[in-house]
């Protein structure tokens, strides 16, 4: 068992955050200690939320059209998946999915585009317009997964 995981999952478990330097010493492990990692989190996660769980729905917001190849992924340049392709939909689709995300009893609507991150200022407008429908007109809670973002684009989202 590694130490230093353990003392700073500790930290943890006594509700103290942790350093922005140990939380990169997490980030970095890729060797077998990473099961350090997660026993620890296993124990924060239930020291905090028990056996609970949240439910959440995903809206596909863009997909295809990647130019990136990570190898995982169907959305990838690599592959030829034929899946369909389409720009970001508009904020009022998004929130047609949230507020059927609502009527299925989910707790969140992940908003999921595919790409590195969001390029344009007008994808970003209109994903945080999304956001602040979701909001003002549903109880459930907007999750995002856009990729890559600039601290710019990260303050935008959170307005
Ligand atoms: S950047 Fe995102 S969408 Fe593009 S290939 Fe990688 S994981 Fe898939």
């Amino acid at each position: 068992m590694n130490d230093k995981i353990k003392t700073i999952a500790n930290q943890s478990l006594q509700n103290e955050p942790i350093s922005r330097e140990d939380a990169h010493y997490l980030m970095q492990i890729n060797s077998d200690e990473i099961y350090d990692v997660f026993y620890w989190a296993n124990q924060i996660r239930l020291r905090y939320f028990g056996h609970s769980i949240k439910t959440c729905s995903i809206v596909s917001a863009k997909q295809g059209r990647c130019t990136e190849d990570c190898s995982f992924c169907s959305q990838s340049a690599r592959y030829h998946t034929g899946i369909e392709e389409f720009p970001l939909i508009d904020s009022n689709n998004i929130l047609d999915a949230a507020k059927y995300a609502e009527q299925t009893d989910s707790d969140s609507i992940g908003i999921v585009t595919s790409g590195q991150g969001i390029r344009s200022s007008r994808d970003l407008r209109s994903i945080c317009t999304a956001i602040e429908k979701i909001a003002k007109n549903t109880h459930v809670h907007p999750h995002g997964s856009f990729g890559i973002l600039t601290r710019e684009t990260a303050e935008s989202l959170v307005k």
